[in-house]
């Protein structure tokens, strides 16, 4: 049957504004690094973006070599753009990156010009697009020079391939040089993409002062360190789980006992908040008003479901938020 979106679908979202740009993100993003490749099962896939679009997401976020295998999720996302999404283009933003390996030889990998053009070439065909919103460089890579890597993104603004720019996973120091590289271009940084959670909070270390400086926004990935941040594992490794996929990026190894011990005391808080632990690690990102967006991964409709969910409950009192510093600090 047809698709029609959701009449209703913008009164429960929030936006924010992208750093000082003109651009609005949802405060849930979504994410298609797992459980959207050909390795999974397409109706699924087809449910979880259209739920998304119809609680309010209107961000997508890919990757060249997302899947597996590589470039079969922006594949599958092209699928359900044309079936479904195709007269709603102009109300989402759609990403795509380049950066790690996709394809064999010297020119499918890291930040030369010659694959970040090539790559978002394929992208685009992949997902059936004439254009992304945002193209980012998805590492930085210490063996090409910075400059070379934002002339390719500058270069795939002006050519009309994307309307934005956006860097992943640059220190600080690095995303300051992209920054005034990129400005010096005429194509200003809209964005920088790194991971952030209650388990990896290395963003605190200068980089949002950094981009706040330059009103770069930013949008976090793995909020939930890949599921970790859940009630999933507090009691075995679920055989649907990422752990127990043999493609699945968390490993087994990830789960030490010291963190499902601090999963433990956070999901009793969770509990105590009348939240889930998923929906109180995602809240928690959330609370710093530098965050721009939180990109969910998800392999369920309702996991969908619980991260707009929390919209009604973002706020944490500061003896909370003294309690959750304590547990990750112990
Ligand atoms: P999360 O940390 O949000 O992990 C998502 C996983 O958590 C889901 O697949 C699911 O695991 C589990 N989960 C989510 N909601 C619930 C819930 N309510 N209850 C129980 N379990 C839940 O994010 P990801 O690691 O998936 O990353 C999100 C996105 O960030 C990616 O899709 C990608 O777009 C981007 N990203 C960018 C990177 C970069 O280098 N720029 C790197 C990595 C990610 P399960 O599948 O086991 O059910």
């Amino acid at each position: 049957m047809s698709y029609l979106a959701n009449p209703n679908r913008y009164e429960n979202m929030q936006f924010n504004r992208c750093g000082k740009s003109g651009l609005l993100l949802p405060k849930i993003s979504l994410g298609l690094w797992h459980n959207f490749g050909h390795v999974d099962v397409y109706e699924n896939a087809r449910r979880m973006v259209l739920k998304a679009f119809d609680l309010g997401i209107t961000h997508f976020d890919l990757a060249n070599n997302y899947g597996p295998p590589p470039g079969s999720a922006e594949s599958v996302f092209g699928t359900i753009l044309k079936s479904d999404l195709k007269a709603y283009r102009d109300e989402l933003i759609i990403t795509s990156k380049a950066g790690y390996l996709m394809w064999p030889g010297p020119y499918g990998d890291w930040g030369s010009k010659k694959y970040l053009i090539s790559s978002c070439d394929q992208s685009l065909k992949r997902m059936g697009l004439e254009y992304v919103d945002i193209f980012y460089s998805h590492r930085p890579d210490p063996n090409t020079p910075i400059e070379e890597t934002m002339m390719a993104l500058d270069q795939i603004v002006r050519s009309g391939k994307a309307l934005y720019a956006g860097i992943s996973s640059y220190s600080p120091k690095d995303s300051q040089t992209a920054i005034d590289i990129l400005k010096s271009l005429g194509t200003p940084c809209l964005v920088h993409q790194p991971s952030y959670s209650m388990f990896n909070r290395w963003i605190k270390d200068g980089l949002l002062d950094t981009l706040e400086k330059n009103g770069v926004g930013s949008v976090v990935f793995s909020p939930l360190f890949q599921g970790l941040l859940t009630d999933k594992y507090l009691n075995n490794i679920p055989e649907d789980s990422r752990v127990a996929k043999s493609h699945g990026f968390l490993k087994n190894s990830d789960l030490t006992p010291d963190k499902i011990e601090k999963v433990k005391l956070l999901n009793e808080m969770a509990i105590k908040r009348g939240q889930k632990l998923s929906q109180m690690a995602l809240a928690w990102v959330l609370r710093d008003p530098r965050v721009t967006s939180v990109i969910i991964g998800a392999s369920k409709v309702s996991h969908i479901e619980d991260a707009v969910g929390i919209q009604n409950k973002l706020d944490f009192t500061s003896e909370e938020l003294n309690k959750i510093d304590s547990i990750l600090k112990n």
